[in-house]
């Protein structure tokens, strides 16, 4: 029955029985946002692409080489956004949102798209939590922002993880760092690519985030931009550890950290994963980028943000074998006989779900013993039949799929009757539980 249309090399669909799984980390994302005073902003997925052009840098590889690009029905050129910052601080100017009590802090859930060699944790359309903090400058703000995905981490049961900072100056600082770098490549030009060829009299540090083998090796040895940083950006910095070391966050100093857009400015920072299984690979990051807003039409203001691959998380938590919830149950099946069966299971139905239940019912005209087979591979947590019997004598047996137990119930007050034999059941799971068992999902799932 398979149809011979598939989804697109890089894209990934997420089924029903995976997708609760995204909705706990993203709910989770969120909670911890909220937990910061950090609000939801929804842009769109397209924008001009000359907002990507002027953000991420056209010496970036996510410009020169992985962008969705493509001119719409009007000739204008569209870009699919490739990651959620530029978008958000377009929002941010649009709306005079700077007119608002600063700082502005919003945080974003969304697709992003990036024509790479698809592999293992990279796609071509991913999803990103991200967070901008729109007119702070202070340091605090990055160690805030750095606490948040931190304790998103913790929280989600991520243990086995770096956090790992760098500085990459200011304007001024880079200046005298793009002179140094142009001095070490210049000896080595004729083995960079193409691509490295031509950023290297518009912008050397780009040569530093470039996939080609040689390329990687060449920069691997190439002068780290900490060594030249100004005093006020050292201040900075120096400011981040101490906020961080109060805040109890272990990090580890790696200058070779640039990030791959040309928007930061000052503070960059990643959260690589240690564990045996998926070392190495960046689960988030991000920075200070002062210099965007002012880029992209508005006032001076700084600003720093954080994104991370769900994904990449997804992947991370499987492979270290991190619990998740439980996938949604179906509390109750009402299973019936006759078209008047049928009637009142509507009814009851309605009623139930109303009160948050989640019920199902039979709509496809199958026999009593098909629809038992059915609430039984859905894992119904209890079934009923009703059938002429039960209508005519007002009462129906409730039974708990898990110990078979069953309680009669009158089918006039059966929400009552069915919301008795649920607690009980929970009630007599809770004494039964082994608390000491209790992982981090379970209590994260009590506690909220
Ligand atoms: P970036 O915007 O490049 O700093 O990426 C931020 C985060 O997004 C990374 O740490 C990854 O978790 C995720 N990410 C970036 N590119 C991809 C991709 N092609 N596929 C999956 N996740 C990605």
């Amino acid at each position: 029955m398979a149809g011979n249309i598939k989804a697109i090399k890089g894209t990934k669909d997420t089924l029903p029985s995976e997708s609760y799984k995204l909705q706990y980390i993203e709910q989770a994302a969120l909670d911890t946002a909220k937990a910061y005073g950090f609000h939801e902003m929804r842009t769109p997925v397209f924008e001009y692409t000359e907002l990507f052009d002027r953000s991420v840098g056209e010496t970036t590889d996510v410009v020169q080489k992985e962008m969705y690009t493509f001119n719409d029905k009007g000739d204008r050129s569209i870009t699919l956004r490739p990651e959620g910052t530029a978008g958000a601080v377009r929002a941010f100017l649009e709306h005079g949102l700077f007119n608002e009590p600063l700082p502005q802090k919003v945080c974003y859930l969304t697709s992003c798209y990036r024509y790479e060699k698809p592999q293992a944790g990279r796609l071509r359309e991913f999803h990103q939590f991200g967070i901008e903090c729109f007119g702070a400058g202070s340091p605090v703000a990055d160690a805030e922002i750095i606490a948040l995905a931190n304790s998103y981490f913790n929280f989600i049961g991520i243990e086995k993880l770096a956090v790992e900072i760098n500085s990459i100056g200011c304007p001024e600082c880079r200046k005298k760092y793009s002179e140094a770098l142009k001095a070490y490549f210049e000896d080595r030009k004729s083995e960079l690519c193409e691509t490295c060829l031509s950023r290297l009299d518009r912008n050397p540090m780009r040569i530093l985030d470039c996939k080609s083998p040689v390329c990687s090796e060449i920069a691997s040895g190439a002068p780290v931009v900490l060594d030249y940083i100004c005093d006020d950006c050292r201040d900075h910095f120096e400011k981040l550890k101490t906020y961080l070391d109060a805040l109890n966050i272990s990090y580890v100093v790696n200058p070779q950290i640039v990030r791959g857009l040309d928007y930061y400015t000052r503070t960059v920072f990643e959260f690589v994963s240690l564990d045996e299984k998926t070392k190495g690979l960046v689960l988030g990051g991000g920075g200070r980028y002062d210099g965007l807003i002012e880029e992209l039409g508005g006032a001076a203001m700084p600003a720093c943000g954080f994104a991370m691959g769900l994904e990449r998380l997804l992947i991370a938590m499987e492979e270290s074998g991190i619990p998740f919830p439980e996938a949604p149950k179906c509390n109750l099946s009402i299973v019936t006989a006759g078209e008047n069966a049928l009637l009142k299971a509507l009814e009851l139905s309605a009623d139930l779900r109303s009160q948050g239940y989640s019920v199902n019912i039979d709509t496809v005209g199958r026999s009593i013993k098909a629809q038992m087979k059915f609430a039984n591979k859905i894992n119904s947590e209890f079934t009923v039949v009703i059938g002429d019997n039960e209508l005519e004598n007002g009462v129906a047996m409730l039974k708990c799929m898990d110990d078979g137990t069953q309680t009669e119930v009158s089918l006039d007050a059966f929400d009552e009757g069915f919301e008795r034999a649920y607690m009980n059941r929970a009630v007599a799971n809770f004494d039964s539980a082994d608390f000491s068992a209790l992982t981090q999902v379970d209590i994260n799932n009590l506690l909220r």
